[in-house]
């Protein structure tokens, strides 16, 4: 049986770059398919991976919209393609509002607080509030069996978060880092050695790294996050996947 995975659907940060695409991923378990953030370009990577009509739920970090608005592109296939069931949706509050489908039956719109927990299939979901303006949750992954794993997601934020909000010792952190120390504290986002800095006092055992902007050197941000990190540390790419 393969292992719990997460699929690069999309990584850079802030605005999809020249052929890239923004936030987006999917979160499999032996039973479970979640759609992780839908940013600019990610439900036509999407497509590349998996059926839509296999998605189980979305789960939305923020209201900015590098990390909702194909959820709008999603919710038009449902209606043209088809698809029996509402799909949920796990987002702040003050999104649905936000969306053209906020009230149409193909979405299924659920608050999530801060801090709360939530089961989807055989995912258990922890959210926690990040660090960075409009309400954002951070989220843990935990698969319930028969294969266990555990997987954390830093959405964005700025440094006054921690990842042990979420727990010590997850296996694989998929952590922003949007630029590196030389543009600390000017944003609420992390630079490399922010993220590599935090992911060690949390007892990470494998960092990822996403969210960089375009315009911001990859080898540089992944150097410094290396080096506060001390341990296995790779910058997510898309379609790329990852084992947790
Ligand atoms: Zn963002």
């Amino acid at each position: 049986m393969p292992g719990n995975q997460l699929v690069v659907l999309g990584c850079d940060g802030s605005y999809p770059g020249p052929g890239g695409a923004a936030s987006g991923y999917l979160v499999r378990s032996a039973s479970t398919l979640v759609w992780v953030d839908a940013g600019p370009g990610t439900f036509a990577n999407l497509q590349r991976q998996c059926d839509p009509r296999q998605l189980d739920a979305v789960v939305l970090s923020h209201e900015h919209p590098d990390h909702w608005t194909d959820i709008e592109s999603f919710a038009v296939w449902a209606r043209q393609v088809g698809r029996q069931q509402p799909t949920p949706v796990y987002a702040p509050r003050g999104l649905r509002e936000r969306s053209y489908f906020g009230k149409d039956p193909v979405l299924a719109w659920h608050v999530v607080e801060s801090p709360s927990e939530a089961q989807i299939g055989d995912l258990r979901c922890s959210f926690v509030a990040t660090d960075h303006g409009p309400p954002t949750n951070a989220v843990c992954f935990e698969a319930l069996g028969p294969t266990t794993g555990s997987l954390g997601y830093s959405a964005d934020t700025g440094p006054d978060w921690a990842i042990e909000q979420l727990g010590t010792g997850i296996g694989l952190m998929l952590c922003e880092a949007t630029y590196t120390r030389v543009d600390e504290g000017r944003y609420r986002h992390l630079s490399g050695r922010q993220a590599g800095s935090m992911a060690a006092t949390a007892a990470v055992s494998r960092l990822l790294l996403t969210h960089r902007w375009p315009s911001v050197s990859a080898s540089e941000v992944l150097a410094e996050a290396a080096a506060a990190f001390g341990g296995p540390v790779v910058q997510a790419a898309i379609d790329a996947t990852y084992e947790w």
